[in-house]
This record gives C-alpha cells, sequence and structure tokens, in this order.
C-alpha cells in the first residue's frame, strides 16, 4: 500500500518521493494508521524493518513547527542509534521549514548541549540517561511533549536505563502518545508497556 492512503501532512509526502518510498513495509503498514490516530503502539519490530521511518512519519505529523516548543521525544539505548533515527527524521522532515532537533547523548559534553538548549527544539532525539539529566536540571522542558517514543527498549532495559525511563515519563507532559518499538517481548517489556501505555495497539510482523 502506499503512503498516499495516509493521513499525512504534504510535506511529508514530498519527502516519502524524495526518498524514493513506494510502498509501505510491513511494520508500516501496521503501525501507521493507529499511530496516526492517536492511539499508544507497542510494536515488535527489528532493524530493517523501517520501524524509524514509522514512528518519526507519526511524531513530525503530530508536531507544530510554528509553536517553539519541545513536542516529541525520542529516547534510544546508544549514541549511534540516536544519531541514525535523527538523520532518518531530519531526511523525513526536510520539506516542513523550521523543525528543530536536537540530539542529546550521554559521554557527549554538556556545554555545548547547554548552549543549544537556550530554546526548545521540536524533537529531541537522546540516550535515557542524559535526557533525564536535561530535564532534572530545568535546560529541557517535557510540559509540551506530545509524543514519547521508546526505541529499541529491549536494548535500553539490557543497559540498565528502566528506572530512568521511570523517572522522565514523570517529568514530562501527562497527556501523551507513548509507542513502544522492541526486537523482543520479554516480561520486562511487558511490564514497562503497562507502567507506560495506555490501552497500547499491539503491531507483531
Ligand atoms: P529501519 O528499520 O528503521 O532501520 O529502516 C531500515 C531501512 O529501510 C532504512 O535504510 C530506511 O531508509 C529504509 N526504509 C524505510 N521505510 C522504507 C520504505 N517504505 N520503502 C523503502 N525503504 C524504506
Amino acid at each position: 500500500t502506499s503512503f498516499a492512503s495516509l493521513p499525512l501532512k504534504p510535506a511529508l509526502l514530498a519527502s516519502l518521493d524524495t526518498l524514493g518510498y513506494a510502498a509501505m513495509t510491513p511494520v508500516q503498514e501496521q503501525s501507521l494508521p493507529p499511530m496516526l490516530a492517536g492511539r499508544d503502539v507497542i510494536a515488535q519490530a527489528q532493524t530493517g524493518s523501517g520501524k524509524t521511518a514509522a514512528f518519526g512519519l507519526s511524531l513530525l505529523q503530530s508536531i507544530d513547527a510554528d509553536t517553539i516548543r519541545l513536542q516529541a521525544l525520542v529516547l534510544c539505548p546508544t549514541r549511534e542509534l540516536a544519531d541514525q533515527v535523527s538523520k532518518a527524521i531530519r531526511k523525513l522532515a526536510a520539506n516542513i521549514p523550521n523543525v528543530k532537533l536536537l540530539t542529546l547523548c550521554g559521554g557527549m559534553p554538556l556545554g555545548p548541549q547547554l548552549a543549544s538548549l537556550t530554546h526548545d527544539p521540536h524533537i529531541v532525539v537522546g540516550t535515557p540517561g542524559r535526557v533525564q539529566e536535561h530535564l532534572k536540571r530545568g535546560s529541557l522542558h517535557g510540559g509540551g511533549i506530545k509524543v514519547l517514543v521508546l526505541d529499541e527498549a529491549d536494548r535500553m532495559l539490557d543497559m540498565g536505563f528502566s528506572e530512568a525511563i521511570d523517572d522522565i515519563v514523570g517529568r514530562i507532559a501527562k497527556h501523551h502518545q507513548t509507542l513502544l518499538f522492541s526486537a523482543t517481548y520479554p516480561d520486562e517489556i511487558r511490564a514497562v508497556s503497562a507502567r507506560v501505555q495506555r490501552d497500547p495497539v499491539e503491531v507483531t510482523v
């Protein structure tokens, strides 16, 4: 099925055209309709499934670039993955004017990150520890977040980020959509979903 069947901004359809994505991958086909309808989604998706474009399109559809506020937060297990996700979202956002995206990862110096945060970006992609630190310090404001994405959630739990994720969820807007992507579904993932999601649509491909 083509992306044109979805309620996406023309700017996003134009980006998909540029990228040459003609048909949706199975995970996109199953997860985009509920995500675009505002539902929480838990999706079992491996690297290579097209999961990044799935949640990237959904969060870009949700944000309003004219409102200077943090509106979407993507948590990733590693800096490498955060960099890849940021690159993919920037490509999808290429035709939406003035979208500001910032990557905030641990192991990187804090000073430049603080300097970049004088105005809130619309989108932050980062690792849980560093994002938590910025929310605690007040250098990042979570009150306007509409969409929270937990990417490779099983790896984040393996790396001990469970507490940081819970703390972050406690510091952001109460009413937001949560999209959880994980390659595997151990009990710990079900437990995180039960804590942070509301009536999620389950997608398995
Ligand atoms: P991911 O699973 O997010 O790591 O994506 C895997 C690769 O598939 C990336 O290189 C994307 O650029 C590409 N991709 C994502 N969606 C599509 C699509 N609908 N058609 C063709 N390629 C895609």
